[in-house]
């Protein structure tokens, strides 16, 4: 018989999850409260990069490169499977002044192609990909596969008197049972654990962005100042993100944010000043210390797992981080 898993979370996470133990030959279901891909996975920028890796610990570097390295196979497998193109692409990086010579000596040291332009530092390989058609394609994807897909239903906190996890059950009184569990619910991930959730320092991180639409793309390279950024979309949509603000599980979309979000996209882009913006959202990033997700067993129970609270890099870890939980779970390290 098949081992059994149920995945708790349909973001990018769980979907990476889902389509690494279904191709393993794992029975796979996979539990979202709303829809599949509703939440920060759907919000963030697709940008497959760190925003800058010389401000972060080579360990979060490694696992973003390592993510990277994975994304135009998986993405060329997604459309060739499905007919939903995720729109990866080479598409490149503009960093404006304020670039130190540490920005250029970090990315020679670090096999990164960079290079001066005009005051500015392009790193061409930089990529990207749209997040709403990657996760289109990885539901056609999943349900392909034969992964049993349950959106709408929302899990209670965790309720278990032992090690072992027998059933978890959902706010509409279903009980899933399965041989492993795995908590892939983002910022949510804690309350999802509830009274089992001392050691998963994951809060919620407001993410705002806002969208426009050019009549023909203007521009293909990211481009990046100050920790704001543009990303072309290849039908002349633009996002202009983000915010990072401390804010618990508020979900709105203020008008500050908006504002001043615009105020920076026009400064960059000046084509962006009478451009329409056609939508404003924001989405809450499991953040985390030092932006380190948990992957791995959960220390008070035999079949629980975490893969939770990758922060800002949530999609481009996605696959690398169902890997590493994969290998854990399959005992292969
Ligand atoms: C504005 C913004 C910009 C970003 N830009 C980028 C970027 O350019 N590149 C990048 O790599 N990352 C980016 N990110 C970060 C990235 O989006 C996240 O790290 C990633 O989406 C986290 O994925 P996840 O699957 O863990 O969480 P989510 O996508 O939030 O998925 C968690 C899922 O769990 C479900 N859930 C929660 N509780 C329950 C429950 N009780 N029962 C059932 N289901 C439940 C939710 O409905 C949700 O669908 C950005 C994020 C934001 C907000």
């Amino acid at each position: 018989m098949k081992p059994t898993i149920t995945i708790i979370g349909a973001g990018a996470i769980g979907c990476l999850t889902a389509l690494t133990f279904a191709s393993h030959g794992w029975n796979v279901t996979l539990i979202d409260r709303s829809r599949l891909g509703g939440e920060a996975s759907w919000a963030g920028g697709g940008i497959l990069f760190p925003l800058l890796p010389w401000n972060y610990p080579d360990e979060v570097n490694e696992f973003v490169f390592a993510g990277t390295s994975r994304y135009a196979a998986l993405c060329a497998e997604l459309r060739d499977t499905t007919g939903i193109d995720p729109e990866y692409s080479e598409c490149g990086m503009r960093i404006f002044p304020e670039f130190d010579a540490r920005a250029l000596a970090w990315c020679q040291a670090h096999g990164i192609p960079a290079e001066l332009q005009n005051e500015t530092l392009l790193l061409p390989k930089v990529a990207q990909a749209r997040n709403p058609r990657l996760l289109a394609a990885l539901k056609a994807r999943l349900l392909a596969l034969g992964v049993t897909l349950r959106e709408h239903t929302e899990l209670l906190p965790l309720q278990s008197e032992t090690r072992r996890i027998t059933a978890w059950q959902s706010k509409d009184g279903q009980r899933f049972s399965s041989d492993i569990y795995v908590v892939a619910a983002g910022a949510w991930s804690a309350p999802l654990l509830g009274e089992f959730a001392a050691d998963v320092p994951i809060k919620p991180m407001r993410g705002q962005m806002l969208l426009y639409k050019l009549e023909s793309p203007v521009f293909t390279e990211i481009l990046y100042r100050e920790d704001f950024y543009l990303v072309p979309r290849r039908d002349g949509h633009v996002l202009a993100g983000s915010t990072m603000e401390d804010v618990g599980f508020d979900k709105s979309a203020t008008v500050e944010a908006g504002e001043a979000l615009a105020r920076k996209a026009a400064a960059l882009l000046p084509a962006l000043k009478h451009a329409p913006i056609v939508q404003h959202w924001s989405g809450l990033r499991p953040g985390s210390p030092d932006n380190i997700p948990l992957i791995g067993r959960h220390a008070g129970f035999d079949n629980l797992y975490l893969n939770t609270g990758h922060f800002r890099y949530g999609v481009t870890m996605a696959p690398v981080s169902a890997e590493r939980l994969f290998e854990q779970v399959a005992g292969l390290n």
